[in-house]
């Protein structure tokens, strides 16, 4: 499209109002419709499934089964858009997914400095806050400060945090530590620990009876 290099650049804070998100979604769907690309439908069917299907309960399958399974887990680790694919788990701006995996010694938080990269297959759609220029910004430069600050999780002095930052090419999630005292439990009842902000890194996962640690 020869339109986007004249196309009015973000404003100078670097963020579309929600009123300009709105008018640049309807004008695209428009021309979807217009152009015969797309049915009304179908694009109504797409939001739906990304609102009401599509979300973190599938991203915690995914992290139960990698907890369960080791050799799973090691797919996981090394090609996640496939590994996912074998539980039905995949899509949409989930083409080419990363797994990092925390560790006693390593925590990991995605981010997308860009704009809002984010696994939709295993997470849905990226909270506002994901998306906020606050949170692309700093979380590169402070991520211990801002870890601690805004989501009120501490990492421990001794553990590594590495920041990864996604792009349209790969995105990247992380792959949580099981919690102690899950030993035994199924993966539908570990997948009921695994929280959206823990695959993000921005939280902990639940530990047994719900409890943050
Ligand atoms: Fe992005």
């Amino acid at each position: 499209m020869t339109t986007a290099e004249t196309s009015p650049s973000p404003t100078a804070s670097g963020v579309r109002t929600e009123e300009e998100t709105a008018a640049r979604v309807k004008a695209l769907e428009a021309m979807l419709i217009e152009k015969g690309v797309m049915s009304t439908d179908a694009i109504d069917r797409l939001a739906e499934i990304y609102e009401n299907e599509v979300g973190p309960h599938l991203g915690a399958r995914v992290t139960a089964r990698a907890w369960s399974d080791p050799a799973f887990k090691e797919r996981l680790l090394a090609n996640a858009t496939q590994a996912c694919a074998e539980l039905g788990v995949g899509g949409l701006q989930g083409e080419d997914m990363v797994v990092v995996e925390d560790t006693d010694t390593v925590h990991n938080v995605i981010v997308c400095t860009l704009c809002s990269c984010y696994p939709w297959p295993v997470l849905g759609l990226p909270p506002n806050w994901y998306k906020a220029p606050a949170y692309r910004s700093r979380m590169v430069r402070q991520p211990r400060a801002m870890l601690r600050e805004d989501f009120g999780y501490e990492v421990p002095d001794s553990t590594e945090v590495r920041v990864w930052d996604s792009s349209s090419e790969l995105r990247y999630w992380v792959l949580p530590q099981r919690p102690a005292g899950t030993e035994g439990m199924s993966e539908e009842e570990l997948a009921e620990l695994v929280t959206r902000d823990s695959l993000i890194g921005v939280g902990s996962v639940l530990h047994p009876g719900g409890q943050r640690p």
